[in-house]
């Protein structure tokens, strides 16, 4: 082993990481070497002598994991943002052997006992609330994996999760054959009216892949939502939405060849089984465990009561897309295939105003300025470009923040542009988490990634108004894990944070993109510098909340659904995924899809990925974040005590608090819904 790790820049690095020098045959070496490691001190850390406590396991534990990530996280940089065979090898070799040394580690009950025997223990009453929260998370998902049922139940448990997670790869599997083995291939251009260039490009790109002449759509979201808002042409749309509803379903083109109903009806049978093994009624219960909603009932009336106050907004949106349709010569009624398309002519019929108007406003330059100005007003904090760094693209900027007294709080690596290899979206990674160990502090690092488009020749790259909010967006996450404050790494920053509650930052950065003082730091033509006009400013606003109401009862179709599917679960009846989501159509769904319609079995959120009975955090976090800001709006926009209180009571704390907690403190009481009804247009 030592032979291999010599010279690995991966565990020779003390500082920022050396990604110029990261190989992918360091890889593997580097992560064997430090499991290897994390297992020894596991071991003996167990085999002291002493009596476990705070400072001889636990907080060697946290240092072990973040000697872990601290390696692994550039990887797995490097792996979304210039991905290569090589690596990717290194990468998909590693992933494994990191999934059974954690799994090890939250089925080894030595380390439950003891941990149980510091939490029954004298010491635990003296220690600090973040402290006692990891002892209370450590113990609390030793529990939800079933490491204390008996011998028999405890291999069912194990088994079960084996079966779920090869079941959740298959329905993603499944998802993604069917969604790739469809293709409408065109060749009259006639078929193409409404669409706009970049589409036709992008099919005709496709057709010349394959080897064919004229367009070929395929049922890929760049390529699938452009036909439903823009294609004229009635059939196509009808053809293409049916392909694409009925995906990995018994239904539609691909009918029954990559059918997803078995596989959703184990994952909800397992699911459920899972939940009770550890003593749960049923896995909407066992979801909620790791969550700020503390019951069943709380989600339900919350989801419910949100649907009704948005359904009257939501029926007459509708209506006036029919409206608009009937007095355009359109069809009536308007089908599932028609309600995108009449939308999109009426938004243009409305708005007059499209995102590519807004573009000369927002040079990457401006933004970024304008955005470090808006946290310097807010938290007093200074970002200052860092030149000269080791990064992976010369694109990449690194960035230091700075407290009021010069103190250095936290960095970050922005990479701001599409290119080759790097994976798509927006996101914000976590580079180093803070720690403080006898060596002193360790600042966090974070990775920050957007896919814009670069800059050509000399003009800066110009963003959508859309981009911009991202871009808040990913700054949010990013403030709250480095502007954190804990010194223990599994709950500092976003980490250890409810699932439900950690969309809260990034969601309340974003609505300073919508003010007009905060636009006017940074909102300046890239020509003459004229600032946004006040005609643009009012129809950006007037656009925001455009068919808020269909929106918002869609969302709460996906939720609703979601979570009554596991918590109704009833083994005798098996599920019940169809008949369930008529019946929650029939509640808060404004617009009826067709029968043959199989959302189902194309929602990965659930199926596929860790959202199971969590769906509704996405609306959760939402009131949390328009809560929070509507005190912005009542105390005034950077309003330095209210913003003071902000970052003490929520950037600050990351997850060593409950959510609920720092949320009242910071707004003295409990989250109101209003503000979120206000910002969506919902409520007046
Ligand atoms: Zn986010």
């Amino acid at each position: 082993m030592s032979l291999d790790t010599n010279g690995n820049p991966l565990l020779e690095m003390t500082g920022l990481p050396p990604f110029s020098a990261i190989r992918p045959e360091h890889v593997s070496p580097a992560i064997e070497h430090l499991l290897s490691q994390g297992r020894e001190n596991v071991a003996r850390l167990l085999d002291q002598a002493a009596a476990p406590t705070w400072g001889n396991l636990m907080e060697p534990l946290e240092a072990i994991e973040h000697r872990i990530n601290r390696v692994w996280s550039p990887v797995t940089h490097l792996q979304a943002v210039a991905d290569n065979a090589p690596l990717r090898e290194a990468y998909n070799a590693c992933l494994p052997r990191l999934s059974a040394y954690h799994t090890e580690l939250a089925q080894n009950e030595r380390l439950y006992r003891a941990c149980r025997r510091i939490a029954e223990g004298e010491e635990y009453g003296r220690l600090g609330v973040a402290e006692r929260k990891i002892i209370d998370n450590t113990l609390r998902d030793f529990r939800l994996s079933g490491v204390d049922l008996p011998p028999e139940q405890r291999r069912r448990f194990k088994a079960i999760s084996e079966e779920l997670s090869s079941l959740k790869n298959r329905f993603q599997q499944n998802l993604l054959d069917a969604t790739q083995s469809w293709k409408k291939h065109i060749t009259d251009e006639a078929r193409l009216e409404g669409l706009p260039d970049s589409t036709r490009a992008l099919a005709r790109q496709s057709a010349e892949r394959e080897g064919l002449d004229g367009w070929v759509f395929t049922l890929d979201l760049p390529s699938y939502m452009p036909v439903m808002s823009y294609a004229g042409d009635r059939e196509l749309r009808r053809e293409v939405y049916e392909a694409y509803v009925t995906r990995a379903s018994d239904h539609g083109p691909g009918g029954g060849r990559w059918d997803n109903t078995p596989v959703m009806e184990d994952i909800l049978r397992l699911r459920h089984e899972t939940a009770r093994l550890v003593g749960f009624d049923n896995y909407a219960q066992y979801s909620l465990a790791r969550k700020m909603a503390r019951e069943t009932d709380e989600v339900l009336d919350f989801l419910r009561d949100l649907a009704l106050r948005s359904k009257p907004m939501a029926e007459r949106e509708l209506a006036a897309v029919q409206d608009h349709a009937r007095t355009h010569g359109g069809p009536h009624p308007l089908e599932a295939w028609d309600v995108p398309y009449y939308s999109e002519q009426l938004r243009r019929h409305a708005y007059a105003f499209s995102q590519e108007d807004l573009r000369p406003y927002f040079p990457v330059p401006q933004v970024l300025a304008g955005m470090f100005e808006v946290v310097r007003r807010l938290f007093g904090l200074e970002v200052q470009a860092c030149g000269d760094m080791d990064v992976w693209h010369p694109d990449v900027r690194y960035f230091e923040i700075r407290g009021p007294a010069g103190e250095p709080r936290g960095s970050f690596y922005l990479d701001l542009y599409a290119r080759p290899h790097k994976r798509g979206g927006a996101w914000m990674g976590q580079c180093i988490g803070r720690i403080k160990t006898s060596c002193g502090v360790t600042q966090p690092v974070a990775f920050l990634s957007c896919n814009f488009a670069p800059p050509l020749g000399d003009d800066p790259s110009l963003l959508t108004h859309r981009e911009v909010t991202t871009l808040f967006h990913e700054f949010g996450h990013g403030l709250h894990h480095m502007l954190t404050r804990i010194d223990y790494p599994s709950v500092a920053g976003i980490s250890g944070v409810a699932w439900d509650a950690v969309e809260l930052p990034s969601q309340f950065m974003e609505n300073w993109c919508w003010e007009r003082e905060a636009l006017n730091l940074f909102a300046g033509h890239h020509r003459h510098g004229a600032p946004l006009p006040e005609e643009l400013f009012m129809k950006m606003r007037a656009a925001r909340n455009f068919q808020a109401g269909m929106q918002m009862v869609r969302q709460l179709e996906f939720a609703l659904f979601d979570f009554r599917l596991y918590l109704e679960y009833d083994p005798a009846q098996g599920a019940r995924i169809q008949s369930l989501l008529d019946e929650v159509r029939e509640e808060v769904a404004v617009a009826r899809p067709p029968e043959f319609n199989r959302f189902a079995h194309g929602f990965w959120h659930i199926f596929g990925s860790g959202y199971a009975a969590g769906y509704y955090s996405y609306k959760w976090a939402e009131v949390l974040s328009s809560d929070a800001f509507g005190r912005f709006e009542e105390t005034g926009l950077f309003d330095r005590e209210t913003s003071q209180r902000f970052l003490h009571t929520i950037l600050e704390q990351g997850g060593s608090r409950d959510a609920t907690d720092l949320f009242v403190e910071f707004r003295g009481r409990q989250p109101r819904i209003d503000a979120l009804l206000r910002h969506s247009g919902v409520a007046p």
